[in-house]
Order: C-alpha cells, then sequence, then structure tokens
C-alpha cells in the first residue's frame, strides 16, 4: 500500500442534507460515494433506500424501494436513474422463486414490480438490496476490501479485521439467489452491519443514510488502515525485476506501439487507444510477480467484463529492447491470446451461449513502459484501465497478506456470456458513423476546420485538432470538450510547415488515441496581390503552408496509415481557386492547384493500401472564416470595386444558384469524403461554391 496512509474522508454536510427528502438523501449519498474511485469503480456498485411514498393509485402510503438502475453510475447518477419499486410486490416474488436455475425468469418479473411508472430498468442487483431488510444499503467495490475478497482465506481476514461486525458470504453471481442469502444472513445475525462477498465487495445497511454513508466509510477506512500495517516495508508484488524507462521513451515506445496494434486487432470493429504510466502500474509491470499475477485473472466481475479476464503481457527488457522488439513480437503474442481466449471460450460455453466475442486483448502490459488498453470508443479504453488499476491494487493487497485467487474460469465465462448481458449488449444503440475513427484535422481551430470537427464528433469519431493559433485553440478545445467529453478531443499547436511538429504532433495523436484514420489537411491562409507587386515571402508563405505543409501532413499520415494496415483517408480543402484562375491571387491560386494535383497524386499512391485521397473546394465561405476576417476581405472587395460588408451578397449573387456557402457545408461534404458512404471514391473533387461554371471539374 501507499507509504503515507490516505484515509477516505467524511464528507457529509449536514446543512446540505437537511434540505433534501429521503430520494434526495440517496442521492447525494451516491454521489459522495461514487466521486472517490476508492471507493468504488465507474459504474461499480449500487445504493438504495427503502422510503415511504404515496401511492398514486390507492393514495396511501406504500414502501418502495429506490435502487441505481440498470448501467447507472453511483458517482454521476442523478435521480431518474433509479429504478423505483414496491417493496411489497419485489418480496412477493420469493413465493415463485423456483431454485438457483430459475434465476434469470425472475430478472424478467422486475418490471412488474415497478412503482409510479418509472421508466428506469431495474438491475440485477435489485433483490441484493430490497432483501435487506434495513432502510439504506450500499454496496461498494473498493479496492481495499476486494483485496479482501479475492484472497485465498477471506473469510478469515473478514473475521480477522473486522471481527462480528461484518460478515462474509462464499461467491455467487449477483441474482435473486443472492438476494435471499443477504436476507437470510441479516436474519441470522441480526446485530452484523454488513457482509464482504467473496470475490467481489462489500455490502453495507443501516436505518439512516448519514449512517449508511459513514459506515461505508468507516468500513474500507478499516481495511485501509489494516493493509497498511501489514505491508508497512514490505516490497510489492516480489520486488522489483526491472526497471521503468524513462517518462519520454516511456511515451515515444507507446507511439510507436499503438497504431501497429490498433491495426492487428481493429480490423473487424475500429478500436481506441489509451495509455498509462502511472506509477502503480509502472510497480506492477516491472515487477517479478507480474507474469504469474495477471495470468490469475481479474477478480470482480466488474473488472474483468472491461478488461476481459486477463491481460496480454508483452516481452520488453527495458535494458535491451526498443519498441521495434514488440513489434516484431505482436503478432505471434496476439495469436497465442487469441487461441487461449478461444480455448477458455469452448471450454466454458452452454449450448444457448452466444456466439465467441472479439478475442483480442483489451489490456496490455508492457514492463518498463506501461498499460495501453483498447476498446471500442476511448471512453471505454480508458475506463478499461482504470478498471485493471482496481485489479492492480486488489493484486496487490490480496497477495502481501495472502495468496491472491482470481475468479475461476467457468464464473468468469458465466458472467460474461451471460445471456441477460448478451440481450443488454444486444439493446445498445447502433454505433455511429464515424465511431472508432480517429481525425486529425489542421486548421482546426478555423471556420471551417471548426465545423468539420464538430460534424466529425457529432459522428462519433475521436479529432486531433491541430492549429498554429494557441488561443483559438484553447476556446475551441475547451467549447468541444464540454459537448463532445473531454475523451473524444485533443488540441496540439501546429505549424503545419515545420517538419519536426508534424512529426511529433502525430506521435501525440497515436498515443492519446492510438492512431489516426482520417486527416483533414485544411490550415490556410490567403493572401492578395498582383503579380508585380507579389513579395517573394508572399509568394514562399502561400507555398509553404498550402502546399508544403500539406506534404507534410499527408506524408506523416501516409507512414502512419502504412504502420496501422487497416486503410486510410485524407481530405484536402483546397479551393474554387485551385482550379479557376483568379486575378491578383496568383501565390494563393497556384500553391492550391499544387495542393489539388498533390491530392491526386497521393489518391494514386495510397490505393494499394485503402487510401483514398479526396478533395473539397470552398467558395467564399466569409462566415466565420478568420482569413476573411483579414486583410484579404478588403482587398478582395477592392479588386471588385466594393465595400467589405457587400461582399457576401456579391458572393451569393456571383454563385449560379445564388446562395452563401456557410462552413457547415463545406463540413458536410467533408464529412461525406471521411464516411463510408464514399468508400468507392478516391482522386475526387466535391466543389462546394453553389456553382461556378469556371471550377467545373474536368
Ligand atoms: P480560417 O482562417 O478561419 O481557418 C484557417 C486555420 O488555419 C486558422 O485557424 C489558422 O490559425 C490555421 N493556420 C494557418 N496557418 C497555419 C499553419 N502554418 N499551421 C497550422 N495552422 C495554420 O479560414 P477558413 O476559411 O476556415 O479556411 C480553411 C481552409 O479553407 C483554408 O485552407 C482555405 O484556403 C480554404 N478555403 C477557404 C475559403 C473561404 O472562403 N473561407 C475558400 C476557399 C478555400
Amino acid at each position: 500500500m501507499a507509504d503515507t496512509i490516505q484515509l477516505l474522508d467524511n464528507r457529509w454536510n449536514d446543512q446540505k442534507a437537511a434540505g433534501l427528502d429521503e430520494p434526495g438523501k440517496l442521492l447525494y449519498r451516491s454521489n459522495l460515494l461514487g466521486s472517490d474511485k476508492r471507493i468504488t469503480n465507474y459504474g461499480g456498485g449500487n445504493t438504495s433506500a427503502k422510503v415511504l411514498e404515496t401511492d398514486p393509485l390507492t393514495g396511501q402510503p406504500v414502501e418502495v424501494l429506490w435502487v441505481k438502475g440498470s448501467g447507472g453510475d453511483v458517482g454521476t447518477i442523478k435521480l431518474d436513474g433509479f429504478a423505483t419499486l414496491y417493496m411489497e410486490k419485489l418480496n412477493s416474488l420469493k413465493s415463485i422463486y423456483k431454485g438457483i436455475y430459475d434465476e434469470d425468469r425472475m430478472v424478467g418479473f422486475l418490471p412488474h414490480c415497478t412503482f409510479n411508472l418509472n421508466g428506469r430498468a431495474a438491475s440485477i442487483d435489485t433483490p441484493l438490496h430490497g432483501f435487506v431488510p434495513f432502510r439504506h444499503v450500499d454496496h461498494m467495490h473498493p479496492d481495499a476490501i476486494i483485496a479482501i475478497a479475492a484472497s485465498k482465506n477471506s473469510r478469515e481476514l473478514t473475521r480477522q479485521i473486522f471481527g462480528d461486525e461484518i460478515g462474509w458470504l462464499p461467491w455467487r453471481r449477483p441474482g435473486f439467489q443472492l438476494g435471499l442469502d443477504l436476507g437470510a444472513y441479516v436474519a441470522a445475525n441480526p446485530n452484523s452491519k454488513g457482509v464482504v462477498l467473496e470475490s467481489h465487495g462489500l455490502f453495507t445497511w443501516a436505518d439512516d443514510a448519514k449512517d449508511c454513508y459513514e459506515l461505508t466509510l468507516q468500513i474500507i477506512n478499516k481495511a485501509i488502515s489494516w493493509f497498511d500495517q501489514q505491508t508497512a516495508g514490505k516490497p510489492a508484488f516480489g520486488g522489483e525485476a526491472t526497471n521503468s524507462r524513462s517518462a519520454s521513451e516511456r511515451r515515444a515506445i507507446a507511439a510507436k506501439l499503438m497504431p501497429e496494434i490498433r491495426g492487428k486487432i481493429g480490423i473487424a470493429e475500429r478500436k481506441l487507444g489509451h495509455f498509462d504510466d502511472q506509477p502503480a502500474v509502472l510497480e506492477f509491470v516491472n515487477s517479478n510477480d507480474l507474469r504469474p499475477l495477471a495470468a490469475l485473472g481479474t477478480s470482480c466481475p466488474d473488472h474483468f467484463l472491461r478488461t476481459k479476464i486477463r491481460p496480454l503481457v508483452l516481452d520488453f527488457d527495458p535494458e535491451k529492447s526498443n519498441a521495434e522488439t514488440i513489434i516484431a513480437a505482436l503478432d505471434s503474442a496476439l495469436e497465442a491470446y487469441r487461441t487461449d481466449y478461444a480455448r477458455y471460450y469452448n471450454d466454458c460455453k452452454h449450448d444457448n451461449s452466444p456466439a465467441m466475442r472479439d478475442p483480442n486483448p483489451v489490456i496490455f502490459l508492457i514492463p518498463g513502459v506501461g498499460m495501453l488498453s483498447f476498446a471500442k470508443d476511448k471512453a471505454t479504453a480508458r475506463i478499461a484501465a482504470e478498471f485493471y488499476v482496481n485489479a492492480i491494487n486488489v493484486m496487490r493487497g490480496a497477495s502481501s497478506v495472502s495468496e491472491y485467487q482470481g475468479l475461476p474460469e467457468q464464473e468468469a465465462f458465466d458472467i460474461e456470456y451471460w445471456l441477460l448481458e448478451e440481450a443488454k449488449l444486444q439493446r445498445m444503440p447502433k454505433p455511429k458513423s464515424l465511431a472508432g475513427r480517429i481525425a486529425f484535422v489542421t486548421g482546426g481551430a478555423g471556420g471551417i476546420g471548426r465545423a468539420t470537427a464538430e460534424r466529425l464528433l457529432g459522428e462519433g469519431a475521436c479529432v486531433v485538432l491541430a492549429d498554429i493559433d494557441a488561443e483559438a485553440l484553447k476556446s475551441t478545445y475547451e467549447s468541444f470538450s464540454k459537448r463532445y467529453t473531454s475523451d473524444n478531443v485533443r488540441s496540439v499547436q501546429l505549424n503545419v510547415t515545420d517538419e519536426a511538429g508534424v512529426i511529433a504532433s502525430y506521435a501525440e495523436a497515436s498515443v492519446e488515441f492510438g492512431g489516426i484514420d482520417l486527416l483533414v489537411s485544411n490550415a490556410g491562409i490567403a493572401s492578395s496581390a498582383p503579380i508585380e507587386t507579389t513579395e517573394l515571402s508572399t509568394w514562399s508563405r502561400n507555398i509553404d503552408i498550402l502546399a508544403t505543409g500539406y506534404f507534410l501532413v499527408s506524408r506523416e499520415a501516409f507512414r502512419l496509415f502504412r504502420r496501422q494496415g487497416i486503410g486510410g483517408n485524407v481530405v484536402f480543402v483546397a479551393s474554387k481557386n485551385g482550379l479557376a484562375a483568379s486575378p491578383n491571387a496568383s501565390a494563393y491560386c497556384a500553391a492550391k492547384a499544387a495542393e489539388i494535383h498533390l491530392a491526386r497524386c497521393l489518391a494514386l499512391e495510397g490505393a494499394d493500401a485503402g487510401i483514398r485521397v479526396n478533395t473539397v473546394n470552398p467558395d467564399a465561405v466569409l462566415r466565420g472564416s478568420k482569413i476573411w476576417n483579414g486583410e484579404w476581405r478588403e482587398q478582395r472587395a477592392a479588386s471588385s470595386n466594393l465595400q467589405v460588408d457587400e461582399l457576401e451578397e456579391h458572393y451569393r449573387k456571383r454563385s449560379m444558384l445564388k446562395l452563401n456557402v456557410f462552413p457547415e457545408d463545406i463540413a458536410e461534404a467533408i464529412y461525406f469524403l471521411a464516411s463510408d458512404a464514399s468508400a468507392k471514391s478516391t482522386g475526387n473533387i466535391i466543389n462546394v461554391d453553389a456553382g461556378n461554371a469556371q471550377s467545373f471539374t474536368r
């Protein structure tokens, strides 16, 4: 355990709680408990209160169970996340229960017990709360308690630490029978305040919301202190076997490795990656006991549902190896993992088990480097890593005071492939069209780039905003991370003309998300001057940003796509001016023409690797564009003998369709080219200019 003991603080505020009704206090308690990951992991555990309500049918008081609904998280739950059930009806189910083989059928009766037409589905843990005859029940997954629950002699340890205060029940999958077991336990031990469930977690109960909260904290703190005493001065995990590489080397290795792994495990379904090298992870991956402990698998059902039963430990000697060493051995390591997963499935499956799911690992452990996790979206990958850190904490505790035990494979399988779990997966909404995709958008803090990033985020993509403008980048990042969650957005300050900067920004994207699938090369400027007065510096600036910059970002994208090996997609934002000559803008027009031809060359080169390259040509997108805020606007107005505020209307009238073009219109065309709807298009140009005969493609 940690060097200095850190107990949980009591954060109950009487003043705050005084104004709350019972459901309000339940919510308050739940959010307090869920706000500290040492008390319970994300989505793990549940809370309940038995409350007197007025029956809408009879107007009479009736006892109602408020309990966290299916799939919620106590830390972030709101009142509508609780299911509500008539206690009387819930208790009456005991009379129709036929025994353990009947458990799944009982889940179907829970909706019949619903109070007040509440649409929130009751979870399979509902009987665990309903059948405990106390008004308030907390079921938490604290690392310190699971460490006891996952120890070989967990029953004795529980008794040694808590005496009669807390009881112990053997492992049983959550459901109706476990609810009955808990009820029977309380009936036989009316003075006990809770139980440790083997390989699972903690139950605590009280008749008052605050008492229940304080009891939960007190029990966890007791376990934390006990571990602290037991482990003081002892090396964890059998001591250190190897040293960590430096922080920057760890990141560089992860950046090289993640696209390779992503490509190999993301063929059927794209995956997002997450890298974690926090001290708890490094302590474990550098230890002597890494392999034997990792092979035992995780214990708490919540853990392995997120992390798979066991991680893949990659061979790496931090003293001698480099990223290439791991990459060379990746295929065989993955193959061995998949074979073992298929063995686990075949050994444990039942006649009616769902088909085998993705056999690839979720968690990758690398000595000296850290942990990688991959899942169908970034939040799930991050949360899987958090769960594995919980599992590491559990293994550290259990193995230091006893022998750590994972859950038996058959039990793990019966949860992983439980028909009710499968039904939950089937009910999940269809993924959005760009789910699992990673986009790198240059000029992402400008008008068109920002609209594009928003369109892609809205379709489920993760986006790296790359822009030279630090201030605009910051505000764009902040606004998107609020709206689309900070999991899905990253920002990197980048000058697209800086070769080393471009390389570094792709490494950043790789380590943050696992790779990239889509480059939107959009960063740009504009200039206007007759050729005689065009300075060499103006010419070079246009060529540097619009031609060389586009070359640099696409060269790096191609390198990454080829390493990932799952195709790729590039969209260039060029201009009508790249096709149609325009007076007094030769540097800009020539650079944009170079862009368009570069895109065509890359389409040719990339096709064999499934890399598509297409171009969108905007014209006269004044709104939201920083280009049109600057002198370009004055110059264009002057060249048409107009006032600056007449320009927008001028361009509308000049267009064939008599329409203005907005950043969102360009974003729509980019989205089409980014999506599978255009899977069979490459080397193409889409003009989004409201019609301009001069720029018809040919
Ligand atoms: P904008 O100025 O709003 O956005 C361009 C972004 O690129 C800005 O955020 C800027 O900071 C960034 N940028 C500039 N130089 C950079 C560099 N060296 N490295 C990284 N980032 C850099 O302009 P916009 O209208 O959104 O333009 C986007 C693209 O569309 C440009 O390539 C532009 O040429 C093209 N385009 C725009 C129009 C239009 O009417 N707005 C018409 C045709 C083509």
